[in-house]
Order: C-alpha cells, then structure tokens, then sequence
C-alpha cells in the first residue's frame, strides 16, 4: 500500500482537518472484530468478506482482452486492522482484493476478483492483477510469519489455478516491480523463493 501513508502528509490542511473528522466518526464506534463475525469471503471461502467501499475500486467485468495474468504482492505499512478501515473509507482511493493478517494467516477479501482494486498505482496492472495486501512493514521482518506465508501462498494458489496464472516469478510479481511505481513493497525481507515453492505446493 504506502501510498495512504503518503499521501496523508502532503494535503491542504483543510482537507487534512476533512479526513481527521472522518476517521475519528464511525470508526471509532465501532466493536473489536470478532472472529466468525463475517460471511465467507465470495471468491475465496476460508477468508472472510470484508468489503471495500465501492468508491474505492472499479466495478466491472474483466474482458477477454484483458484477462488478468498477475498478482501483485504487497505489505500494508500499517495494520490489518487499519488497512482494512482504510479500504472501507469512501475517500481513501485505494483497495485490494485481499489482505493477510500476520499473527494467524487470516485472510480478508475486500475486493471480488471480477472487480478491479485499486492497489497496483498503474492502470494496466489494475486490469490485469489481482492484489494481495500483507500486514506488516517492509523494515519490520518479524511481521512475516510462517503461518502468513503459508496462508497467503494458499491463497495466491487458488487465485492462479482459477485464473489460469503461472506459479512462477513471472506472474508473481513485487509491487516494485510495476513499471513506473517508486514503492518498494514487499522489500527485500520477503523470501520470495520460499514463497513460490509454497504457492507450487499448496
Ligand atoms: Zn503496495
């Protein structure tokens, strides 16, 4: 993600003082997430549907032309739980069609994969991705835990089946390495060779 982190520190201040008045309203009042408190999520059952607002992706069915041939590994820089309210934020402008909890592998879908999240920063790789979010710090090694990537390599697995994707570096890919971006996530504490050995053996 990054980008909300970013962005955050360079707006006018009137709308610094908009976004603050926001995050303190219904946010605030809301319960600590239960677990088994929302329905499965509708593209990939053993996660929950925690949906994004629709104001914060792009509605549409994927074309032929188009069809989608990556997915894009990302780290929230910011927790879970935060990523999550900022995806469900109507003002937030960004989104991903999954994020991984780091304590337990829990998966979130926020986005379904017929839809377009706004997560890759390029237009192109929007269209032809799906993003997995990971909670966690690019610098912060320890968040990258064992159940996390078992979890979310079973997830990328069943996303590459669906979609006929290969399992291999190729498709995977780095947000980093969408041409144009100046993110750096997963950064370099992501062992990626781990990674696609789990995705092929899921
Ligand atoms: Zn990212």
């Amino acid at each position: 993600m990054e980008r909300t982190e970013r962005t955050r520190s360079s707006p006018s201040r009137r709308r610094l003082l908009k976004n603050a008045a926001l995050a303190a309203g219904p946010y605030a009042l809301l319960p600590a997430p239960r677990v088994g408190a929302q329905p499965p999520a509708p593209d990939y059952p053993l996660g929950t549907w925690e949906p994004a607002s629709p104001a914060n992706y792009t509605a549409g069915e994927r074309t032929e032309d188009r069809p989608l041939d990556l997915v894009v590994i990302h780290v929230t820089q910011t927790s879970y739980s935060n990523a999550l309210a900022v995806f469900q934020h109507p003002r937030k402008k960004v989104s991903a069609h999954y994020v991984v909890r780091s304590g337990d592998g829990h998966v979130a879908q926020c986005v379904r994969e017929h839809d377009i999240a706004w997560h890759a920063g390029d237009w192109d790789h929007n269209l032809r991705s799906i993003g997995i979010e990971h909670e966690g710090w690019v610098d912060r090694p320890g968040y990258f835990t064992d159940v996390m990537y078992e979890r979310s390599a079973q997830l990328a697995s069943t996303i590459c089946t669906r979609h006929g994707i290969p399992k291999d570096r190729a498709h995977i890919i780095g947000h980093y390495e969408v041409p144009g971006t100046d993110h750096t996530d997963p950064g370099p504490n992501w062992d990626w060779s781990r990674y696609i050995r789990l995705v092929n053996a899921a």
